[in-house]
């Protein structure tokens, strides 16, 4: 693996692992149903070009992005698949988003209007994705009449071609599924206001995250967006003794020991000494912190080091944090922080529940100082 950085601190991004994931997700579906790889917040601290590349070379069809800016970012570095930003753009950038051939969300009549006066003065038009809001209180329209008045709208608007139309789940990776068909039944309700004012039906219609992807198979959608479990990730701790579809994670996080001392009994580690040694201790320093994205909060948690586990000691400081070794290893010995390391394995589940989160947490917040080494 090579990176162009001067700093022996990586994380490092399984590009087959990756390739294998969609594959297996994408096999697991109906044969219909086609896949978007969400590849927003840089593919979830992946990297969004080679993750967009591999995953489109791996089956999926469409992209899924959650602001302008990122799918802007993935057509300048010569990705022409489609796109489409899940979230909201302001009215007044619909020129760019329709130059690039970038599919938006539409879910509010003023911005429909505002948008589609925009296009029109510019003889321009946009492929969009309506949002229906079934049941995830976020984005999307609501009310029976609010749907039908956003139909009958674009019923005549040569600017704005509605290819799709979909809603989020809000409980798909929960084990009770009982608010997932709730939702589902609105969801199928709404469909029907809207393609009934319409006059005419959608093409795509799309509800499922990687949990309902993996659980649920719906008649009456064509595409299911993945994001978590396309990194490798069980999209819930609660489903991962029951995923149906093996993954591999395709991140891992490392870096090299700087420094091995043995340290006195009583010692103080890192500011505020609140780790003090208890014997003759050998501490390795390690050259991860806060402003990594490595927080405070993974204090106490474990590293690998020759596939031995190693525990964090002492306060972690913005660029460095220390571990207390069995016995002393060379300086540039690497420590890994997630993933595997000589036969030991830290999950991204492990390393989020350790700080009290969901593993999406983890590579999203590792921070731009972090170099990632694709393999
Ligand atoms: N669709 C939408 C609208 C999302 O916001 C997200 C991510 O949060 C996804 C799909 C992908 O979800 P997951 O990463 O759980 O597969």
């Amino acid at each position: 693996v090579t990176h162009p950085f001067y700093r022996d601190t990586w994380a490092e991004i399984n590009l087959n692992a990756i390739h294998d994931n969609v594959w297996a997700i994408n096999r697991s579906l109906p044969e219909e149903t086609e896949m978007m790889a969400v590849v927003k917040a840089n593919a979830y601290g992946h990297g969004a070009v080679d993750v967009a590349r591999e995953a489109l070379a791996a089956g999926a069809t469409y992209l899924g992005v959650a602001i302008l800016d990122e799918a802007i970012a993935l057509r300048k570095a010569g990705v022409d698949a489609k796109i489409l930003v899940l979230g909201y753009i302001r009215a007044e950038d619909i020129l760019i988003a329709s130059e690039l051939n970038i599919a938006v969300t539409v879910f509010q009549l003023d911005w429909l209007k505002q948008a589609a006066s925009i296009l029109e003065a510019a003889g321009k038009d946009i492929v969009c994705h309506v949002k229906l809001d079934s049941g995830m209180g976020r984005i999307g329209l609501r009310k029976e009449a609010e749907i039908r008045e956003l139909a009958h709208a674009l019923k005549t608007m040569d600017e704005f071609d509605v290819e799709g139309l979909y809603t989020h789940m809000a409980t798909a990776d929960e084990l009770s599924s009982d608010y997932y068909a709730v939702q589902k039944e609105r969801f199928i309700t709404m469909i029907s206001w809207f393609e009934e004012t319409l006059e005419r039906t959608v093409g795509i219609r799309h509800c499922a995250n990687s949990a309902s992807a993996l659980r649920f198979h719906e008649e009456i959608c064509n595409l299911v967006r993945v994001g978590i479990s396309m990194y490798g990730m069980p999209p819930s701790v609660e489903m991962t003794p029951v995923m149906p579809v093996k993954l591999t994670q395709a991140m891992s996080l490392h870096s090299r020991i700087t420094h091995v001392k043995q340290m006195e009994p009583g010692e103080g580690i890192s500011y505020g000494m609140s780790y003090k040694t208890k014997g003759n201790e050998w501490i390795a320093t390690i050259p991860i912190g806060y402003a990594d994205g490595w927080i405070r909060a993974h204090q106490s948690g474990d590293v690998l080091v020759n596939g031995k586990r190693a525990k964090i000691v002492g306060r972690i400081c913005m660029d460095q944090m220390m571990v207390l070794l069995e016995e002393p290893v060379e300086p540039g010995t690497v420590a890994t922080l997630i993933g595997e390391n000589q036969g030991g394995f830290i999950s991204m589940d492990e390393v989020a529940g350790r700080i009290g989160t969901i593993s999406y947490e983890i590579p999203c917040t590792l921070s731009y100082r972090v170099p990632r080494a694709v393999r």
